[in-house]
């Protein structure tokens, strides 16, 4: 069967099997040089009481987390957009 791609729609080929991560939007398990992996800072506190305890001189930490998501949901998502054909990489 031909491949779609040579790369197999991994940047880094030739390393062997990676380990899964799982989708944070569909669940499907992907292989982690597969996905697509986003941070996001999280606030632990209501927008508005943020600005009001900043102003006040407080240090509020806002944590990152960490999200993969598989390639069909990354594109559904708008967080990664098409190729047209011709600039498509093979
Ligand atoms: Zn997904």
């Amino acid at each position: 069967m031909p491949k779609k791609r040579k790369s197999g729609g991994k940047p880094a080929s030739h390393k062997g099997q990676s380990s899964t991560v799982q989708c944070a939007n569909c669940g499907r398990f992907v292989p982690r040089s597969k996905a697509k992996q986003y941070t996001k800072n999280v606030s632990l506190v209501d927008s508005r009481i943020y600005k009001e305890l900043r102003d006040a001189g407080a240090i509020i930490q806002r944590p990152s987390q960490r999200a993969y998501y598989c390639i069909s949901c990354a594109i559904h998502k708008h967080k990664i957009s098409q190729r047209a054909k011709s600039t498509r990489k093979t």
